[in-house]
């Protein structure tokens, strides 16, 4: 199975995307968790990286394609994978169609989760994330059972940098101008499919399931 994700900041396709991981058995690739590991880890990647991370820009797309060739080239990639956050520009979409065409392979569905702005914007400001193992969390939907603490490994939970209100406004306007065409872009390859990304994690996962054919 070789799925893209698409939806803004704040939809849950990083959580949709790990629960299908799960059921289908195949890696889910998030491109802002493999910066921000680069970040973390002061990488050139992550020196490139940060500056438009912070601002909630996009950071560019030659480094983009670079980065999800490497990664796709990884044999645990071989059965399929998830892609949560790739593409994100009309241009990453051509270059991905490229890199699959070169390796003989196709993308089977593209999957657009959908929500309104004013809940996008709630989820994000509420969201918090294990700065060790990566865990998610939200203070509304699904808090740590110690506040500030994770449930599965003891480490801090905290807020993600680019979670405040100034870049969540700026990464939603992006997304809007630069990575919603894509819908577009795949419609015309017959590969995309709207899912009602609103309602609990489960509801929502039940729609992907039948959005991929049950
Ligand atoms: P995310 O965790 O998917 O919300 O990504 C966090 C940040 O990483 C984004 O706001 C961008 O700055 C950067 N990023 C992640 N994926 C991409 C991509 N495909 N193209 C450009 N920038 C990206």
């Amino acid at each position: 199975m070789r799925l893209v994700l698409l939806g803004a900041p704040g939809v849950g396709k990083g959580t949709q995307a790990k629960r299908m991981e799960q059921e289908y058995r195949v890696p889910q690739i998030s491109t802002g968790d493999i910066l921000r590991s680069a970040v973390k880890a002061g990488t050139s990647l992550g020196k490139e990286a940060t500056s438009y991370m912070d601002r909630g820009e996009l950071v560019p797309d030659e480094t983009m394609l670079g980065l999800i060739r490497s990664r796709l080239d990884r044999p645990d990639c071989r059965d399929g994978f998830i892609l949560d956050g790739y593409p994100r520009t009309v241009r990453q979409a051509a270059g991905l169609e490229a890199l699959l065409a070169e390796m003989d392979l196709r993308l089977d569905a593209v999957l657009s989760l959908e929500a309104d702005k004013a809940l996008l914007v709630a989820r994000l400001l509420a969201r918090r994330v294990c700065r060790t193992c990566g865990a998610d969390y939200n203070l509304i939907s699904h808090p740590s059972e110690l506040q500030g603490v994770c449930d599965l490994c003891g480490g801090e939970v905290v807020q993600r940098t680019d979670d405040n209100e100034e870049t969540i406004h700026n990464r939603l306007e992006v997304y809007e101008r630069q990575t919603a065409p894509l819908k577009d872009f795949y419609a015309g390859r017959g590969l995309l499919r709207a899912v009602d990304a609103q309602g609990g994690m489960e509801e929502v996962f039940t729609r992907v399931r039948l959005a991929l054919g049950g």
